[in-house]
């Protein structure tokens, strides 16, 4: 192990008594305040699932499929950690069980254990050990901090906290243990109950491992008795109880975090000393204030098919698009409202577009398969005669092209391969290398993923938000523009501004300021690089321009 690991420190984050209270918020945040004090971070999120990785997934149970420069297909708590961070992590900070055991199984199988009886304990465990050791030295950092999915006493991620458990032995000044705890208040009842989470804190003992510090979600703040019962029962200083009420913008944790000093608890916990003095929060609280001092609204809508189930999985299945287009209104002073509009709706003969006109902008954001095709073709036709701002994103951005050719062309029956595989103009087709893989049943992490350059084009609306000329985006998809009809798209009209280094493979599709105030798609998915620190520079072009767009008079 390089010497930097001897003073590593590592902090697990695990979830007591129910899941959905913001573990990966609240992990996310102490990562913002440690950062803000000097020291580097790397956000590591354990799913104790069997997938091998998050691509398989389906975004309406599990939410969006995030993924990272390096091509993993990872959780979306991967998203928030570089947002919060505003830095991009590794491959190595993405942690499953199918992860652990394929490598162990695979491991066996060529003898590696030198014909030993392969167990959980210890093999499964010390590849989870040698995992949170490899990502603290890979990504050359001050602390990890782990996030253990799921709550204690589950028995999925049981191998993971015994994991926790042996580094803490090993090293018992350098790991902490927080658990994000729940304390209801029943109706009935009308007072705050600590019980839950002392049984979640002594379950964990049950394992080995003690807590150091709480962070106790609740509707209301934790007072200073009930902190005091929480510490007496479980044996822990009472000033390490946080309280973390329920509060309107998440990007307020990291700062409701500070007014119980967390951040100097951790540090006095690990006998450290901040690299900088003040919070270092400065620029974040800019970014928090400025999202409630917004007040002129900016109405954007999303299309998709991912909404059946009620705005829960709309905020989950496209958290990174509602991300973008926030931190880009909100750095322009505006506050976005984000409609959702069934693509289904608009797939009946005569659409009603009414809908449509209140809007300022519209997104057609990333998709696999066929529901909802021909609405959002629909959609995307209305924005472009009707000159409303449009971005695709990935699939929005083949769609785009696909209407093209069908209305401005006159291809008629024109489509994507993925749709209709005996289409007489298949504007999207499959990529080559892509073929091979579908044919084989190769599902697993087998798109083109992950982060590719691409080259922008002098005078277009890309290379002026970006104002570069190369850039490097994030990639999920088998489809591309068939380069058989890319010389007749252009000649029709449609400029493909951005494209691989070779030239061959179109990243971006636009229309001409002259003709459209935005019509543009992009192959990859600008998404997952925006950041509330950093919005990305086309979701800004895109909403300036719906700011430009007549506000909707009526409600
Ligand atoms: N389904 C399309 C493809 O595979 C688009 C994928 C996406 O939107 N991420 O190419």
């Amino acid at each position: 192990m390089p010497k930097k690991h001897s003073n590593h420190k590592y902090i697990f984050v695990i979830g007591g008594v129910m899941s959905g209270v913001g573990k990966g918020i609240a992990t996310s945040s102490i990562g913002t305040l440690l950062e803000a004090r000097g020291l580097r971070v790397n956000l590591v999120k354990v799913d104790p699932y069997l997938n091998v990785d998050a691509g398989t997934m389906n975004p309406t149970e599990h939410g969006e499929v995030f993924v990272l420069d390096s091509g993993l297909e990872t959780d979306q708590d991967m998203g928030n950690y570089e947002r919060f961070l505003n830095r991009t992590l590794t491959s190595n900070d993405y942690i499953t069980s199918g992860m652990i055991y394929k490598h162990v199984i695979e491991k066996e199988r060529a003898l590696g254990y030198g014909g030993k009886c392969v167990e959980a304990v210890p093999h499964i465990r010390d590849e989870i050990v040698r995992r949170f050791e490899r990502a603290a030295v890979n990504d050359e950092s001050d602390v990890s901090i782990i996030e253990i999915g799921g709550t204690v006493g589950d028995y999925q991620n049981i191998m993971f906290i015994e994991a926790a458990r042996v580094l803490k032995m090993k090293r018992p000044n350098d790991v902490i243990v927080i658990i994000v705890s729940y304390l209801p208040i029943p109706g009935k009842i009308g007072e705050m109950k600590s019980r839950p989470t002392q049984h979640a804190i002594r379950q964990l003992a049950s394992y080995g491992v003690n807590t150091d510090i709480i962070i106790a979600r609740s509707e209301l703040p934790v007072d200073k008795k009930r902190k005091e019962k929480i510490a007496v029962s479980c044996n822990m200083n009472p000033d390490h109880v946080i309280s973390a009420p329920d509060i309107d913008s998440v990007y307020d944790v990291p700062i409701n975090f500070e007014k119980d000093c967390l951040t100097n608890i951790i540090f006095k916990t690990f006998h450290m000393r901040p690299k900088t003095s003040g919070s270092g929060l400065g620029a974040w609280k800019k970014f928090a204030d400025g999202v409630k001092d917004a007040k002129e609204e900016i109405n954007i809508a999303i299309v998709g098919k991912y909404f059946n189930t009620g705005d829960f999985v709309l905020t989950d299945a496209y958290i990174s698009v509602l991300e973008a287009i926030k931190y880009s209104a909100y750095a322009l002073g505006k506050k976005p409202v984000i409609h959702t509009v069934n693509a289904r709706d608009f797939e009946v003969k005569k659409p009603d577009y009414k809908a449509l006109n209140k809007l300022q902008g519209i997104i057609v954001p990333g998709g696999f398969g066929e529901t909802g095709i021909e609405g959002k073709l629909n959609v995307i036709r209305y924005a472009r005669e009707n000159k409303i701002p449009y971005f695709g994103l990935c699939y929005g951005m083949q769609l785009m092209t696909v209407e093209y050719a069908r209305n401005v062309l006159g291809l008629a029956g024109a489509n994507t391969t993925e749709i209709d595989p005996k289409t007489a103009y298949p504007i999207i087709d499959i990529m080559i290398d892509q073929k091979k893989k579908l044919a084989d049943k190769d599902y697993g992490g087998s798109m083109r993923l992950g982060g590719y350059d691409a080259v922008l084009s002098k005078g277009t609306i890309a290379r002026e938000a970006y104002g570069r000329e190369t850039i490097r985006e994030r990639h999920r998809h088998r489809y591309e523009v068939n380069p058989e009809f890319i010389a007749r798209l252009e000649e029709a009209g449609l400029v493909f501004s951005g494209k691989s280094p070779s030239g061959t493979l179109m990243e971006i599709a636009e229309l001409p300021r002259s003709q459209h105030p935005f019509f543009l798609g992009t192959q990859f998915h600008p998404e997952f690089l925006a950041r509330p620190l950093a919005p990305h520079p086309l979701f800004t072009a895109f909403v300036k321009a719906a700011v430009r767009r007549i506000a909707p008079r009526s409600k």
